[in-house]
């Protein structure tokens, strides 16, 4: 195959390309470009075409047009309280224009005088003068007088870096790299209609329409979305090849007579999830499924068959919560399931009092189930025959402890099983858990009582009438939760909006019981609060999110969230699951002021929608993929161009394409390239993928 592939210009220093000097490429560098590869991967942000560049003296009226023009002159000032205007006159040799930015202080700094931009919007005649408001601004440099190519690249500045050097760069880096080596086989190329890769990556930069331009990302995303598919698809092989797991005995007693014990029978999903997991346990290589199933879909149940499916051999099995109040939460939840069939349970978190006792059992095998937190995959814990763990929310955890927890057992590998109850939209499960095979709960078990979801303002009346609703409840010996704003990455102004509506509430409801718990608070405090709640000792308990994930309150049949514009509806969905769980009816009242139609409707969707799934892809939509489930931390791979929703039909086909190829090869010997690829290209997301 002829060209330079990408992991060879890869380990091309950025400095190498001609202009970049010593110093720029520090700081190149220090943006995350430090190599010729970073730098052909620095995508612009569009491109103007400048046979569409209008002249300002003969700019029509109410259409969309782009200006370039050189910054004259420019005006700020702070009209009143909470509004501040900058206009920036622009001149492009023929006229001005007056571009008009509202409440953007910053575009006095970016607009000096001199500055040469492009800008994009409809021109008005207002005043006299002929004015743009709220552009699209591109600090374009000196594309305004360059003679050739029809189309110019914008790209985002880095490290100070204005486009127009950036794009001298690039078309010096380029010049030398081509041609850049294509690692897919041609048939495969063209069998989905690709362009191939070095006209890919020189039309991404330098088309000549804009077709080119959409042709050249096409097939970046496809590569994008296959580099990660081909990497989850050779760690799947490598568990299925190398892994040595255990084949538990799935035919004994001891699951039998659980699931005989229990009070009702299993719906539909929870059966065929038991059926799947025992297949995976009894097969030689080790297991790895992720349970999906809504707050309710019962869970629980299923997990304790897979962990009796270990215990039943003789094995220990272990379950991982992303809390102590979760952990404990499991405990209380097992533990009496355990007792009807003689499986003796222990809990060990950080602040287990009987820990060392804990941990004798645990290495002396005279405890069979674990029940904890990360505590339970910390140096010291040795475990006598682990055999099954169950993770529970998994994407709190991220994969590192993923691989640590299975790493606990000596010899053999354990089965693993990752249980959520969050929603994943299947194009998201595709990428965050590609490796992973899914069982899902998609069905409730019957008589679960829906939850009377309610919109309301947070006026005085009808505020009230959601307080009456919390009397009522309490004297009926029921309880509620009031919710308090999220607050983005600040625990602490979290915690005192809480505190601040606890004592509000305290002279809103005198005569009932009240409590407070917030991620700020001592973990002992925080269990005290939560245990004090359970027995009945408060009727309402204010609240931050601390209680977002799986807290079962089965006697609370009350919640009010407030500002829930802060919330995703995934999360508010989440939240009300946390009612629900005992003999209903239950009411949550959304109190918000949706500011936009948008926000209004998404929050009657919450209102009207009982279906987790479409919630939560409605959440993905809006949201973006980088910010729902706080999918970071779990180690979401960053992709650049795909975007997992808008490309789905490229992330199937890319799935498609990958698994086939690992199946046919599976070490990739035929495909170093492609090989070399994932493993140089995915950079540190490339670790956990390859973790063995
Ligand atoms: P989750 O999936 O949220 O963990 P749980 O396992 O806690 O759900 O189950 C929620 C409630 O439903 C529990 O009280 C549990 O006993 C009950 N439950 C579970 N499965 C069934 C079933 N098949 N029929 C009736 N009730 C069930
Ligand atoms: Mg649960």
């Amino acid at each position: 195959m002829n060209g330079r592939s990408l992991a060879y210009l890869a380990e091309i220093p950025v400095e190498r390309v001609k202009g970049v000097g010593d110093r720029l490429a520090g700081k190149l560098r220090q943006a995350g470009i430090s190599s010729v590869t970073d730098l052909l991967f620095h995508f612009p942000r569009r491109h103007i075409d400048r046979s569409l560049i209008t002249s300002i003296a003969e700019v029509p009226l109410d259409r969309e047009v782009t200006v370039v023009g050189t910054v004259a002159k420019v005006n700020a000032r702070h009209v009143r309280r909470g509004l501040s205007i900058v206009e920036v006159g622009v001149f492009d040799g023929t006229s001005y224009l007056w571009a008009t930015f509202f409440n953007q202080p910053f575009r006095e700094r970016q607009l000096g005088p001199g500055t040469e931009v492009a800008l994009s919007g409809k021109v008005e005649r207002y005043r006299g003068r002929m004015q743009m408001r709220s552009p699209v601004v591109d600090v374009v440099g000196r594309a305004a007088h360059r003679r050739t190519g029809r189309i110019v690249p914008v790209y985002p500045s880095v490290a100070g870096v204005p486009s127009w050097r950036l794009e001298q760069f690039i078309a010096n880096a380029l010049k030398r790299s081509r041609p850049v080596q294509d690692p897919l086989p041609a048939e495969m190329v063209a069998a989905l209609g690709l362009v191939d890769r070095d006209r890919a990556v020189a039309g991404m930069h330098f088309p000549e329409d804009e077709e080119e331009a959409d042709r050249a990302r096409c097939r970046l995303v496809f590569d994008e979305l296959f580099r990660l598919e081909v990497a989850l698809a050779l760690r799947k092989q490598r568990q299925v090849e190398e892994a040595e797991g255990i084949r538990h005995v799935v035919d004994a007693e001891l699951v039998g007579s659980f699931l005989e014990s229990l009070a009702f029978r299993l719906t539909g999903a929870q059966r065929r999830a038991i059926d799947e997991i025992q297949v995976d346990m009894a097969a030689p290589h080790p297991m790895h499924r992720l349970l999906q199933g809504e707050v309710g879909s019962g869970k629980t149940v299923v997990a304790m068959a897979a962990l009796l499916t270990g215990v039943q051999g003789g094995y220990q099995g272990a379950v991982m919560a992303p809390t102590e109040v979760l952990a404990e939460q499991h405990y209380f939840g097992l533990e009496p399931l355990a007792r009807l069939v003689g499986v003796r349970m222990a809990l060990l978190t950080a602040s287990s009092s009987d820990r060392t006792e804990v941990l004798e059992g645990i290495a002396g095998g005279t405890v069979d189930l674990a029940v904890g937190t990360h505590a339970l995959i910390q140096e010291g814990v040795r475990f006598a025959r682990l055999g099954v763990a169950v993770v529970d929310e998994q994407h709190r955890f991220g994969v590192y402890q993923r691989v640590q927890l299975r790493e606990k057992a000596e010899g053999p590998q354990p089965d693993l099983l990752i249980m959520t109850a969050t929603p994943i939209p299947r194009t998201l499960s595709m990428t965050l858990y590609g490796d992973l095979d899914v069982s899902v709960l998609d069905e409730m078990p019957v008589g679960r009582p829906l939850v009377e979801t309610e919109l309301i303002s947070p006026e005085p009346l009808s505020l009230e009438r959601a307080y009456a609703r919390v009397r009522e409840e309490a004297s009926r010996g029921r309880q509620s939760f009031v919710v308090c704003p999220l607050v983005e990455d600040s625990e602490k102004l979290e915690a005192a909006s809480a505190t601040a509506e606890h004592d509000r509430l305290l002279d809103v409801f005198p005569d009932l019981r009240l409590g407070l718990v917030h991620g700020q608070l001592p973990t002992d405090e925080k269990r005290a609060v939560m245990q004090r709640f359970r027995d009945g000792d408060i009727d309402v308990l204010v609240a931050t999110t601390v209680i977002e994930v799986g807290i079962d309150m089965p006697n609370a049949t009350v919640m009010i969230i407030l500002d829930v514009h802060r919330f995703g509806m995934s999360q508010l969905h989440q939240l009300r699951g946390r009612l629900s769980r005992g003999v209903g009816p239950n009411w949550c009242y959304l109190v918000g002021d949706p500011s936009t139609e948008e926000a209004r409707e998404r929050l009657a969707a919450v209102a009207s929608s009982d279906d987790g799934f479409r919630l939560a892809e409605e959440d993905l939509r809006i949201r973006g993929q980088g910010t729902v489930f706080g999918v970071r931390q779990a180690g979401m791979p960053d992709l650049r161009l795909a975007d997992v929703l808008t490309d789905f039909e490229a992330l199937t086909a890319a799935r498609r394409e990958a698994f086939a190829l690992v199946a046919a090869d599976p070490h990739l010997a035929a495909h170093p390239e492609i090989a070399e690829e994932a493993k140089a290209l995915l950079g540190e997301q490339a670790e956990w993928l390859f973790i063995s």
